[in-house]
């Protein structure tokens, strides 16, 4: 559930759709020169036949997880610049005539470097090889100019359609960064409010009403998606934190807290800020030994192990709860809630998950749960 952030899983999609793309696009250039090279070696032409072994030379590395793609991308580079010095090479070499074969061919070598250079590396390197095709066909003068202008068009508008994408892209990148930020606790990086109430929804699926009555019925056995519990988190007598030691060092005792939690969480389980100096660990299981067990290991990292010297140590105190002891998120929050109560009540620094009444409903959580409706309606 955790762990990658969504620009990060956005990088890796758009990095397996440009590997695929190469593909594509290697197997293609194979089948079409092989096909052209058939054709034309009986007449002693090779040309076609040397393309396509050159672009079967491309696969391997374009399926090996070894070749990153930004090697694949110096690597089509270079093999248009290559490609495109061979072919005016080519061009003059046997004196040809611009036909259809090398309209299109002058753009795609274009469109390549449009697709991986910066723009205006792109635009001079189309524009000298425009430049060198117009010499090397105004040899023949008086000739037809329509080939010529065609190929200009074509770039033209390739280009266009590139600068236009481009623009398209960084919008929404900018919005992706937004939708990042919007979604994390600015200072202790961890997922913040919003997110879990996300997550929550996706297990429960979106909220039509504000907060259940206490006293639950719980589901029905099986109803639900894959089991969650939740751990609300609640560091103990944060404020003396702050009196003793200055806000900055409470504020730096929450990032480590943030840290521990992270640490303390297996893969797929999801940790964020809830508000102040309360989180919540929602955790992929459904079992209460799972939760407790996680609980044990928070409280032994914060009291034995990896904590920043400088910091003053805590404890804390844990309401926990399972997603299927609620109908939904307000029902769950409000039950950890009343948990993380008692477990105060109790002397702190201790987990509970006894069952509650409605009766035991007082004091912050009461707080809390005229909160809970800002939770269904702030989506
Ligand atoms: P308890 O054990 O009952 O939870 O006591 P507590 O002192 O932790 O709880 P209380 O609700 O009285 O105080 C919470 C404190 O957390 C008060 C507030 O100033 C502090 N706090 C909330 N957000 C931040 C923050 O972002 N940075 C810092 N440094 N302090 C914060
Ligand atoms: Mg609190
Ligand atoms: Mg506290």
């Amino acid at each position: 559930m955790q762990a990658m952030s969504e620009s990060a899983l956005r990088e890796q999609r758009l990095e397996a759709a440009r590997r695929r793309g190469y593909l594509v696009l290697c197997a293609c250039s194979v089948a079409i020169h092989a096909a052209i090279a058939a054709q034309e070696l009986p007449h002693g032409n090779w040309r076609a036949a040397l393309v396509a072994l050159l672009s079967a030379a491309l696969l391997p590395a374009i399926l090996s997880r070894q070749v990153s793609a930004q090697r694949l991308d110096t690597l089509v580079v270079w093999a248009a610049n290559l490609g495109a010095a061979y072919f005016l090479w080519d061009f003059y070499g046997r004196d040809l005539r611009l036909g259809a074969r090398e309209s299109l061919t002058v753009p795609l070598f274009f469109a390549v470097w449009l697709g991986l250079l910066p723009l205006r590396q792109a635009a001079l390197r189309g524009g000298l090889l425009y430049m060198a095709l117009a010499a090397l066909v105004l040899r023949h003068w008086p000739t037809d100019p329509v080939p010529l202008l065609y190929t200009g068009f074509l770039m033209f508008l390739i280009g266009q359609m590139t600068v236009a994408g481009r623009q398209i892209q960084q919008e929404l990148s900018r919005t992706a960064r937004y939708a990042d930020l919007a979604l994390t606790d600015p200072l202790t990086g961890l997922l913040n409010r919003r997110s879990l109430e996300r997550r929550l929804e996706d297990h429960y699926g979106p909220q039509t009403s504000s907060v259940r009555p206490v006293a639950m019925t719980p589901p029905a056995p099986g109803e639900g998606t894959a089991p969650i519990g939740l751990l609300l988190i609640d560091i103990d007598l944060f404020k003396a934190v702050n009196d003793t030691h200055g806000h900055e060092t409470g504020d730096q005792v929450l990032v480590a807290a943030g840290q521990t939690l992270r640490a303390c969480a297996r893969s797929g389980d999801l940790v964020a800020r809830w508000g102040g100096e309360e989180f919540v660990l929602l955790v992929a299981a459904g079992e209460r030994a799972v939760l407790e067990h996680i609980c044990g290991r928070i409280r032994r990292t914060l009291a034995e192990q990896d904590w920043p010297e400088a910091l003053p140590r805590v404890t804390v105190s844990v309401g926990a709860a399972l997603a299927s002891e609620a109908h939904d998120a307000a029902g769950l929050l409000n039950l950890a809630d009343r948990r993380l109560y008692r477990a105060k009540h109790a002397g702190r620094a201790r987990m509970n998950m006894d069952d509650v009444q409605a009766a035991d409903l007082s004091g912050d959580a009461l707080a809390l749960s005229a909160a809970l409706p800002e939770l269904t309606s702030s989506r």
